[in-house]
């Protein structure tokens, strides 16, 4: 495993070189939409300290990226009427790890309807900015 690479993709996002739709964000973690979502509110919530994955991240930056996937999860059922939640987190790419800085991916899901796979189809701009307000609506209660 090599060192974590500070010119990926989330690290750009996290400094503002690159726009996102973020959703949430603390002191420790940043939460935004998948740009190419599996399903309508797949989220990313990432730590703001530099890991690739969970074999780098320290135990509290972890347990923030939890802590904030559990509200996310919470409002992403609100917010998208869906029947349950799907976790994700990949690390390195023999896991199919793609961008090298840790994330958790919070899908929600509704019954009978399959994720999208991964990776495939750039969501229109405006139906994402529609679902980043849904989810800071929900995420305000
Ligand atoms: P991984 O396989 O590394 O867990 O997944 C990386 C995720 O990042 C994929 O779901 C992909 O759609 C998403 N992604 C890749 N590039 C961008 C980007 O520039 N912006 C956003 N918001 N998501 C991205």
């Amino acid at each position: 495993m090599t060192g974590y690479d500070d010119q990926n993709i989330f690290a750009k996002i996290l400094r503002g070189e690159i726009p996102s739709f973020k959703v949430d964000e603390t002191d420790r973690t940043f939460a935004f939409l998948d740009i190419m979502p599996r399903s309508p509110g797949h989220t990313l919530v990432i730590p703001k300290a530099p890991a690739r994955g969970i074999l780098d991240i320290t135990e509290d930056d972890l347990a923030a990226v939890a802590r904030t996937a559990k509200r996310i999860a919470i409002a992403a059922m609100k917010a998208f009427s869906a029947d349950g939640i799907i976790i994700q987190q990949f690390s390195e790419p023999a896991s199919g790890q793609v961008v090298l800085h840790l994330h958790m991916h919070v899908m929600p899901v509704r019954e009978g309807i399959a994720l999208l796979p991964a990776q495939t189809v750039k969501a229109d701009m405006d139906v994402l900015a529609d679902h980043a307000r849904r989810m800071i609506a929900a995420l305000a209660g």
